[in-house]
């Protein structure tokens, strides 16, 4: 377990050393955040993240007097090979768990509306003893009592001090779900405003947000503190890597952790007699070092019994791994990842024997959040798959490949789902350059090695039909013959590994650092593929 700052604030901002627990008999208040969690059990062959380790968390700050709060950043119900199943319904069953071990409060993120219709989501709030929270939308799914299920801003009491909790969503036109079912209110700084107003006129003595929108947006969010001093931190979600933003005199601190609780956030708070408010956050690694709780793992075997007499041949050997083929979420929105190569790969055959010219798939849709190693089961396929992905083959000339790529590389920063897992050419881009334009070279293979891909020339390309109808921000122009979207990747990767289990072969590559796929320049500008 890997602990890092504290901070003390209130009238005046003061910074001291001191342990980075909260001392026995202490009775402060602490909130224990997580996000974007699509696992009964642990990640990374149990060794990483999970809610069993969740709790043990909790338990122990519980052990130590403190008045523990469990808030999630949004992200649970969908996707996952459980999913496809129970809809999210195990998802509720775990939170249920952690409510009653301490009070838990969860923001909806966008994949809580991957259902078109509200029947789903109706009945995953019904069976919910947690607390769906939001102020900038409102449920509307016909049926009443779900409707008013989800809460708006409320007040908890802790010993004699009031605390205040608001709660946004993201906007369809901001890369959230847009149904019928629903009503999202795009401006998020102004409904965060009214909000924090109307807690203070209730006179709390500590405000805190919990969120599920884009970092830059959490961070605007914080700015409000500059006019509201009882802002005191956002948690928020929809990234999945871990983020932080420093608090100020006129910023709240913004704290996500990463997917399926391999970080989380513990934040303490404790009321001094002089007035002021001593915060502290907690970066916590849930690794092995974390016990699982033995009275969780009881409702995790109770899920996974389920799973396998559902599909009892989950744990089937189909193949085998030639080395640990990285697809932790981390690599496959980051940079090229060894699975996520193979895959790539997998499409280009999708329509033909003969190989198509380019494919590409966005990092996102690899849901498994691990690596694939020694033995490949069948259940790496399906945890691989979140979703359904049919595949769409039709012809771009080169100009207008490049400029569809561009998608992938755009906007600040990392860990981004549409970032591409490639097969077919390689490419070079340079982040310190303008969204749009960061492509510095795409190549395909020549005679003699590689060639930049030619501006008029037409190639034969692959792609999700997701991205083909414009998910993830890809224009993919519409103008040329296409297929139907037809083969399911899902089914095309299992005969990949089945065909090389067949001859004896063993799956993926390492990525070869000498020859990448994907080079992204660093500081000095050294040339592209060197
Ligand atoms: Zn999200």
């Amino acid at each position: 377990m890997k602990t890092n700052s504290l901070l003390l604030f209130g009238l005046v901002l003061i910074v001291v050393a001191c342990a980075t627990t909260p001392q026995p008999g202490s009775t402060g208040l602490t909130f224990v955040h997580l996000n974007d969690t699509y696992r009964v059990g642990a990640v990374e062959d149990g060794n990483a993240g999970g809610f069993s380790r969740v709790v043990t968390v909790v338990r122990e700050l519980q052990a130590q007097g403190r008045d523990v709060r469990i808030l999630h950043g949004g992200d649970f119900l969908y996707p996952s090979l459980e999913s496809q199943l129970w809809d999210g319904l195990q998802m509720v069953d775990a939170f249920n768990f952690m409510d009653a071990v301490a009070p838990m409060y969860a923001v909806a993120g966008n994949h809580e509306f991957d259902r078109r219709g509200p029947e789903q989501l109706a009945a995953a709030v019904r069976k919910s003893q947690f607390d769906w929270l939001g102020d900038n939308y409102v449920f509307k799914t016909g049926d009443a009592d779900v409707d008013a299920a989800l809460q708006p801003a409320f007040t908890f009491q802790t010993g004699d001090k009031t605390i205040g909790i608001f709660s946004l969503t993201l906007h369809s036109d901001d890369g959230g779900n847009d149904r019928s079912y629903l009503e999202i209110d795009t401006d998020y700084a102004g409904v965060a405003e009214r909000t924090i107003r109307a807690l203070e006129a209730k006179g709390v003595d500590l405000i805190i947000g919990v969120t599920h929108l884009h970092m830059w947006e959490d961070v605007e969010i914080a700015r409000l503190k500059a006019k509201h001093p009882k802002l005191a931190f956002i948690v928020g979600g929809h990234e999945h890597e871990p983020e932080f933003s420093p608090g100020s005199s006129s910023s709240a601190i913004v704290m996500k952790g990463a997917s399926n609780a391999r970080v989380i956030w513990t934040i303490d708070v404790d009321f001094l007699e002089s007035g002021e408010v001593l915060l502290r956050e907690n970066k916590i690694e849930l690794d092995e070092s974390v016990a699982f709780d033995e009275d969780y793992e009881v409702l995790a075997e109770k899920w996974r019994s389920r799973l396998l007499d559902k599909f009892p041949f989950l744990e089937a050997r189909i193949g085998t791994a030639a080395l640990a083929l990285d697809s932790r979420e981390e690599t496959v929105r980051n940079r090229e990842s060894s699975w996520g190569n193979f895959i790539a790969d997998q499409m280009r055959v999708a329509f033909d024997d003969e190989p198509a010219d380019l494919a590409f798939i966005h990092g996102g849709t690899l849901r498994i959040d691990d690596f694939v190693e020694g033995d490949i089961l069948f259940e790496d396929i399906g945890r691989t798959f979140g979703f359904s992905s049919y595949l769409r083959l039709t012809t771009l000339t080169g100009a207008e490949f490049r400029k569809v790529l561009e998608a992938g590389y755009r906007g600040a920063g990392d860990s981004k789902g549409y970032f591409p897992q490639v097969s077919g050419f390689r490419v070079c881009i340079d982040r310190s350059r303008n969204s749009g334009d960061r492509i510095v070279s795409l190549q395909v293979p020549a005679n003699d090695g590689w060639e930049e891909i030619a501006d008029d020339r037409d190639y034969s390309v692959v792609v999700p039909d997701f991205l083909y109808r414009g998910g993830d921000g890809y224009n993919i122009p519409k103008d040329r013959p296409a297929s139907p979207a037809g083969s399911e990747l899902k089914y095309l990767v299992l005969d990949g590994v089945l065909r090389a289990q067949a001859q004896g072969e063993m799956v993926g590559a390492p990525v070869d650092a000498a020859n990448p796929r994907f080079h992204q320049l660093r500081e000095g500008k050294q040339p592209c593929f060197q």
